[in-house]
Order: structure tokens, then C-alpha cells, then sequence
């Protein structure tokens, strides 16, 4: 698909851009701290199938955070809500994404949301299949029809990366395990999370995918319903409360649009009914949000008068 290179996204993108200097590239995952801090590129997709952008969106990232709202898509689809809110709350945090500390103080030790790593990995977890490839070729093909991209695969450098390093989420696993909220191979469940994680597209795609929700799961170019439509608002709810780790009340404050990040500096935003947002900026904040990322969504939310809220 076309995208049209916008001159007042470039001048927001350039203005954003200053913040950069002030940002880290994450590398606790080791291929994830090649990425080049500078990089930054934006699109914004329309229903109506219009497209613009700056910056390059040719560029391929992972989707690392932002997966864990289409995985929770797509569990909700498979199980429904009354099985899944059995086993994830829906309250924030306040806590870094990787955060072992509240899961000892629940009982029973349920994570209290699917955006948090111990919530994603019960989701993961709850994704239906006969086998870990299975499991991972439903949400890769789920995802080829949101982006309507059927080359979206996935890094395997960056799963491999992560899996060998994921010891936190190890430990995760183990705790969740013990108390009986999972229970299947920690290293097939770990697997299958960094394959999720790896998945990899470009700032096009990652609009599109935000556009869907913004429409409420409806493809309007085809006119299919993807995702059911309270499904789609449960994900959106959660990208408002838990969406941008423990800064979600802040960019709620400040941008107020749903929206949903990554460790690779990948930002899914949906406007409702009106368009969706992917960018791409790996330069983090202490967060572990694209730095200047949140500075151009604040800068669009101020000047087209964006927020929800
Ligand atoms: N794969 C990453 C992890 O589990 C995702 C984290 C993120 O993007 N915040 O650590």
C-alpha cells in the first residue's frame, strides 16, 4: 500500500526528534540493543485506506509489548472473558513491566493485568493449539489479517536473543507454575512468548493493525469484524489504564488516546473511529517507552485536539 509523506507529520517528527539525545536503546535483549537510537519514522492509517507518514516506514522492529494486546485479542476470542479474567485481573500496577514484587502480595498470585510480563505469559499460555508452533501460527496468521500484510513474520535472531537471556520471565513462569495459574513447560511457554515478542513489521502495518481497534475490531475495507466488538473494547480499555507501563496515567493526562508500547520503541496508537497510529523510535525512555515517540503523540494530540477524554 501507498503512504503519503506528509509535511506537517515531518515538521512534528523533526520537532520530536530533538528529545532523542535523552533516550537509551534497550538492551537487555542483546539484538534488540543493535537498533539505532536515531531512527524514528511515523504513520498514521485511515479507514478509508489513506495513509501518511514520515520518516523511514520501510524499517522492520518487533512488536515485543505491543504483542500482548493482540495475543489478548485473540485469547478473548478463544476463551472468553469469564476464563481469561479468571486468571488475569484488570487493574494497572503502577510498576515496572517486569516487575516480580505484587505478584508474591495477590492471592492467588494471578497478575493483575495482561499487560504486565507475569499477565502476558498467562495469556500466552492461554493461546489454543496443539503445540507450541501451533499456537504461534494462529497469532501470526491473526495478526497477517489485522495489518492485512501476509509477509509479517517474525525475528528469529530477536526470539532467540531473548529466550536465552529471559530469566526474569523465567522466574515468572516458575512462580506462576507454583501456584498453579500456569501449567505447562516453562521453556515451551518461553518459547512461544519470544516468538510473540519477535514478531516484526514496519510502522504501516503496525497503523493499520491500530486502526482495526480504533474501528472497533471492523475491517472497513472489507467490512469484516475481526474482533468481536466488546473484545475490541476491553483491549483499548487496557491500553488506556496499562498501555504505556507505569506512565499510563501521565500519557493518559497528556496524549489521552489508547496506545500501546514496546521495548524495541514500537507505539501502536488508535484514535477511536478515526484512524490508527504505528511508530517506530528505539531511543527509550526510563519507562522503557520510545522517547521521542510519546513527544510527537503528545505534540499530535495538542495540535489536532486528539484526546478522548
Ligand atoms: N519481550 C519483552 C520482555 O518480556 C517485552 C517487554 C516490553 O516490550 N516492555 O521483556
Amino acid at each position: 500500500m501507498q503512504c503519503r509523506s506528509s509535511n506537517d507529520l515531518i515538521q512534528f517528527v523533526t520537532e520530536a526528534k530533538s528529545v532523542i539525545k535523552n533516550g537509551k536503546v534497550a538492551d537487555y535483549i542483546p539484538a534488540l540493543g543493535r537498533a539505532k537510537r536515531d531512527d524514528f519514522s511515523i504513520a498514521i492509517h485511515y479507514p478509508d485506506g489513506n495513509c501518511i507518514s514520515a520518516g523511514d516506514i520501510e524499517k522492520q522492529f518487533t512488536l515485543q509489548s505491543i504483542s500482548k494486546v493482540i495475543s489478548l485479542a485473540l485469547v478473548l476470542i478463544d476463551r472468553g472473558p469469564d476464563f481469561v479474567f479468571e486468571r488475569v485481573g484488570m487493574e494497572p500496577t503502577g510498576d515496572p513491566f517486569n516487575s516480580i514484587a505484587k505478584l508474591e502480595t495477590m492471592a492467588p498470585a494471578k497478575p493483575l493485568n495482561p499487560m504486565i510480563n507475569a499477565g502476558a505469559l498467562v495469556v500466552t499460555h492461554m493461546l489454543k493449539g496443539n503445540s507450541v508452533e501451533e499456537r504461534f501460527s494462529r497469532l501470526l496468521t491473526f495478526i497477517q489479517e489485522l495489518s492485512n500484510d501476509p509477509s509479517v513474520s517474525y525475528s528469529t535472531e530477536v526470539a532467540y536473543s531473548e529466550f536465552e537471556t529471559a530469566d526474569l520471565n523465567r522466574a515468572l513462569c516458575y512462580f506462576l507454575k507454583q501456584h498453579q495459574i500456569i501449567n505447562e513447560d516453562v521453556e515451551q511457554l518461553l518459547k512461544l512468548y519470544t516468538k510473540q515478542c519477535a514478531i516484526e513489521m514496519n510502522c504501516l502495518d503496525l497503523a493499520r493493525i491500530g486502526m482495526i481497534f480504533a474501528m472497533d475490531g471492523r475491517d472497513p475495507l472489507n467490512g469484516k469484524q475481526i474482533i468481536p466488538i466488546d473484545i475490541a473494547r476491553i483491549c483499548k480499555t487496557f491500553m488506556v489504564t496499562c498501555g504505556m507501563y507505569n506512565s499510563s496515567g501521565e500519557f493518559a493526562i497528556k496524549v489521552g488516546i489508547p496506545a500501546k508500547s514496546g521495548v524495541s520503541g514500537g507505539i501502536m496508537g488508535s484514535v477511536p473511529g478515526k484512524f490508527g497510529i504505528g511508530i517506530f523510535g528505539p531511543a527509550l525512555d526510563e519507562k522503557g517507552n520510545s522517547i521521542a515517540g510519546i513527544r510527537l503523540l503528545e505534540l499530535l494530540s495538542k495540535n489536532y485536539n486528539l484526546s478522548m477524554f
